[in-house]
């Protein structure tokens, strides 16, 4: 099968939908592959990496041209004009919220597979985890830098030094982003508190752990307690199909430390702090009573190299079997729970209800 890469064309978006080593795996199986020129840039990868992977360079044209499309990010209007029936695309597409760019994709007949929809044995979503894992571990060295004083923080070093108290961080939401953050607090030296409202999660929590990070059940009351004492507060609550609820009020906030920090990574489902608006890596943080807000919707998008690598570990295989055996992949209800469009049909229930399309 011939595979297009194309060089991404969103605003700020630097990873890229195939490494260098990606290419090679598909090479090796007799596939071609058509990557648009300085598709790799933004990850340090140059076009001769690329060939000497056994890639094609050609024109964002010619990438658009193959049978399976592999992406980034959602296609932007002038890319989805250039889809048509007899092509996959495989990407980010965040349909539910983008009615625009789904009636784009019914139009082109494309078949369209969602890294965002796609399953697992145990029930989870495998392509987006590792933007949590990236994100969860970013989060605590966004939380450093802004508790230093020039950030605006209170000019505390989250690890202390010997005969100096380290700092407090506490983690609301165990899940992915939270347990990667512990992980970096742990590992920085800093005192780790994770909330969460699965006791099972808790208890998972304690094991790896063994003891050096407090596992707490999320109430209230157990999140004011917290939250007064925090150095750095993370936000890293999902629910499920829902916005983030908004368990830190401006009422608690008050209650938090002058010059302490909140990184709301749950931002993007609309944060899960009242006082809580989405920034960017260009001017990411500002303060409200006296807390200092980090509120980047795409913290990935700061490390396109270890991000792209990671992505790139989880649609390996989900892509190569596309490339081996085409929409018949989709026999497996994994990679099914992934199309979201095909022919000019909607296939996804949550997005047609979210945009009052078909269902
Ligand atoms: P996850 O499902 O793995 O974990 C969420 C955790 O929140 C679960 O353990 C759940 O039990 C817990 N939770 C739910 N309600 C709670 C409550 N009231 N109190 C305490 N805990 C509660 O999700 P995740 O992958 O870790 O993602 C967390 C958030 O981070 C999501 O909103 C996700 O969209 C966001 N995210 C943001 C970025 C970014 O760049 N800003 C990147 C990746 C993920």
């Amino acid at each position: 099968m011939r595979i297009g890469v194309p060089k991404e064309i969103k605003v700020h978006e630097y990873r890229v939908g195939l490494t260098p080593g990606s290419v090679r795996e598909f090479v090796q199986r007799g596939h071609s592959v058509l990557v648009e020129t300085e598709a790799g840039a933004g990850i340090g990868a140059t076009d001769q990496d690329y060939i000497s992977a056994g890639a094609i360079i050609v024109t964002a044209e010619d990438a658009f041209s193959a049978d399976l499309i592999v992406k980034v990010k959602e296609p932007q209007p002038e890319e989805w004009t250039r889809l048509c029936e007899e092509q996959i695309l495989f990407t980010y597409l965040h349909l539910a919220s983008d009615r625009k760019q789904t009636e784009g994709l019914l139009a082109s007949g494309v078949t369209a597979i969602a890294y965002e929809t796609i399953t697992d044995v145990r029930g989870g979503l495998p392509l987006l985890s590792p933007m949590s894992e990236v994100a969860g571990r970013l989060s605590i060295q966004a939380a450093a830098v802004s508790l230093e004083k020039h950030s605006g923080g209170q000019g505390l070093l989250l690890g202390g030094v010997p005969g100096v108290p380290s700092g407090r961080v506490v983690v609301l939401g165990g899940g992915v982003v939270g347990t990667h953050a512990a992980k970096i607090a742990v590992g920085l030296g800093a005192e780790v508190t994770v909330l969460d409202r699965s006791l099972a999660r808790l208890r998972e929590l304690d094991d790896l752990f063994g003891g050096r990070v407090r596992t707490c059940y999320s109430t209230a009351d157990a999140l004011e307690a917290e939250a007064a004492q925090a150095d750095a507060l993370i936000g890293a609550v999902l629910v499920p199909g829902a916005s983030a609820p908004k368990l830190i009020t401006r009422e608690l906030l008050r209650r938090m430390k002058l010059g302490s920090v909140l990184v709301d990574v749950a931002i993007d489902q609309g944060g899960c702090a009242e006082t809580s608006r989405a920034t960017t890596h260009a001017n990411p943080t500002y303060v409200e009573e006296g807390v200092v807000h980090y509120c980047v919707a795409n913290m990935p998008g700061a490390v396109p190299k270890t991000s792209t690598a990671a992505l790139n570990n989880a649609t390996l295989p989900v892509g190569l079997s596309l490339a081996e055996k085409g929409l018949g992949a989709l026999a497996d209800p994994h990679v099914a729970a992934g199309l979201n469009v095909h022919r000019g049909t909607l296939t996804s229930q949550p997005v047609g209800e979210s945009l009052g399309i078909g269902w």
